[in-house]
C-alpha cells in the first residue's frame, strides 16, 4: 500500500509555519510498512486543493490531508475533498451535535460558522477528534481513500494513533507485524557497504537501508508479515546474505555499542589495553574506555611538541606538515612498550589534521584525516574508527 500526504494551508506556502505534520505522518506510516512517495503542500484554495488530491489519488492508494478543517471561510479542505471525489457536501446532524457538545464542555459560545464544520463529503465516515472541534473524516472512493485530519499537530497525532493507523493496518492486507533489526558495522564506510549490498537495497520486503553515524554505519533490515515468525524469517534471509558479504565488519546488533563490544572481546581473549590521546583538551576519547582492570593506561599529551618529547623525537626529524598517521602509530607503539598492554589505540590531532592507529603485537592499522580536532564531529568520528580498527585487529589476529 502506498500513501501520499497533502498538507493544506497558505501559511505553509508563505513560510510562516514549517510543515512538521508530513514528517510525523511519514514516520508513522513507515512503521506500519506503508510507503510514501510524494508530499504536497497546497494553499487554502478549493480548486487547487481538489487538483492536488486528484493527482494524489491517481498515483497512491491513500491520501492523507492535514489542515483547513476549521470553521472560517479560508478553511477549504471539506470543499476541496468534495470536489476531488465528486460528492456534494452533506450536513450531518450527528456531527453538529458533537460540535455543540464540545463547545458546551469548553464553556465557550459556539458561533454560527461552526455549523459549516458539520458538512462533510456525502458518504464519508466521520472520525472522532477528542482534542478539538474540527470534525475529520475518511472518504472511500473507487480511486482510493482520502483521510482528512486537522492541522493542529496535537490533534492530528491523536487521531492518527487512535483511528488512522489501526484503519490502515487493517487495510494494508493484514500484514500487521513490522519488525526491524539493525546490523551495526565498524571500520567500513557507508559507500563501501552500499557497493556490496546495493542489490538488497532495492528489495521491498524486507527492506534494507543504510544509516551513517559519525564513523559508523548501520544496516537496517525491516520486514512486514502476518506473523512474527514470518517477519523473523524474512529478516534472517537478508541478514544471512549481508553477513556473508560484510560479516567481518558487523560488530553488533540494534543498540550494541562498539566500545562495549570491543571491551567484551578483550576480556574474552584475555587482553589488556592502553590508549593514548594527543590534542587539545577533550576527554571524549578517554571516556569511551571506562576504568577497568583491562585498561592499563590512558595517556594524554596536550600538544604535538610534547608528544614528540614523550616519543623521544625532535621537531626537526618530523616532516612538515606532520604525518599524523605516523605520529599516531608511534604513540600507539610507545603506549604498548611503556605500559605492557597487549593492544594500544592512539589518536593524535591538532588544527591541521588527525591520525589514528591501533596496534597489537607486530600488527598495526593506521589512518590519516585532513580534518583537525576543531571540527565538531571529528573526535567522535576518529575515535570510532580507531576502536573499530583495534576491534578488527583483535578479531583477525588474536583468535
Ligand atoms: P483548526 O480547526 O483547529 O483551525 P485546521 O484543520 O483548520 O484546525 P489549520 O487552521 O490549517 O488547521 O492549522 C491550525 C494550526 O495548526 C496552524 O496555525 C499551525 O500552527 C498548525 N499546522 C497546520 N498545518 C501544519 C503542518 N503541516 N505542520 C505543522 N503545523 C501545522
Amino acid at each position: 500500500m502506498n500513501a501520499e500526504i497533502v498538507t493544506i494551508g497558505t501559511e505553509l506556502l508563505l513560510g510562516e509555519i514549517v510543515d512538521t505534520n508530513s514528517a510525523y505522518i511519514t514516520r508513522q506510516l513507515r512503521d506500519i510498512g506503508v510507503n510514501v512517495y510524494y508530499l504536497t503542500t497546497v494553499g487554502d484554495n478549493k480548486e487547487r486543493i481538489a487538483a492536488a488530491i486528484r493527482t494524489a489519488l491517481s498515483r497512491s492508494d491513500v491520501v492523507i490531508t492535514t489542515g483547513g478543517l476549521g470553521p472560517t471561510v479560508d478553511d477549504m479542505t471539506r470543499e476541496g475533498v468534495a470536489l476531488a471525489t465528486n460528492r456534494p457536501l452533506e450536513f450531518r446532524p450527528d456531527l453538529f451535535e458533537q460540535i455543540r457538545e464540545r463547545f458546551e464542555q469548553l464553556g465557550a459560545p459556539m458561533s454560527e460558522n461552526n455549523r459549516v464544520q458539520a458538512y462533510i463529503p456525502a458518504g464519508a465516515t466521520p472520525i472522532t477528534n477528542r482534542l478539538g472541534t474540527a470534525p475529520c473524516f475518511i472518504v472511500e472512493t473507487e480511486q482510493g481513500i482520502v483521510i482528512s485530519l486537522p492541522g493542529v499537530p496535537r490533534e492530528m497525532k491523536d487521531i492518527l494513533a487512535q483511528t488512522v493507523i489501526p484503519y490502515l493496518r487493517e487495510r494494508s492486507g493484514g500484514k500487521g507485524i513490522i519488525k526491524a533489526r539493525v546490523l551495526r558495522t565498524a571500520s567500513i564506510g557507508e559507500s563501501m557497504i552500499d557497493a556490496q549490498i546495493a542489490d538488497l537495497e532495492t528489495w521491498s520486503n524486507p527492506t534494507v537501508g543504510l544509516a551513517a553515524h559519525t564513523g559508523q554505519t548501520d544496516i537496517r533490515i525491516t520486514a512486514r508479515a502476518d506473523t512474527e515468525a514470518e517477519a523473523d524469517a524474512l529478516i534472517a534471509q537478508a541478514e544471512a546474505i549481508i553477513r556473508e558479504r560484510l560479516g567481518k565488519y558487523i560488530f553488533g546488533i540494534n543498540q550494541d555499542r562498539l566500545e562495549d563490544v570491543f571491551m567484551a572481546l578483550l576480556r574474552e581473549r584475555g587482553l589488556t589495553l592502553a590508549v593514548s590521546y594527543a590534542g587539545p583538551p577533550d576527554d571524549s576519547f578517554a571516556r569511551r574506555f571506562p576504568d577497568s582492570d583491562l585498561v592499563r593506561a590512558r595517556l594524554f599529551t596536550p600538544t604535538l611538541a610534547e608528544l614528540l618529547t614523550r616519543l623521544g623525537l625532535t621537531a626537526d626529524t618530523m616532516p612538515e606538515p606532520p604525518d599524523f598517521g605516523e605520529l599516531a602509530r608511534l604513540a600507539a607503539r610507545h603506549a604498548l612498550a611503556t605500559t605492557g598492554a597487549d593492544v594500544a589505540i592512539a589518536y593524535v590531532t591538532d588544527d591541521t589534521g588527525t591520525g589514528i592507529a591501533a596496534v597489537l603485537g607486530e600488527r598495526e592499522r593506521i589512518r590519516r584525516y585532513k580534518f583537525g580536532g576543531a571540527l565538531v564531529e571529528a573526535p567522535a568520528w576518529a575515535s570510532t574508527w580507531a576502536i573499530g580498527m583495534a576491534w578488527q585487529l583483535v578479531r583477525e589476529y588474536h583468535p
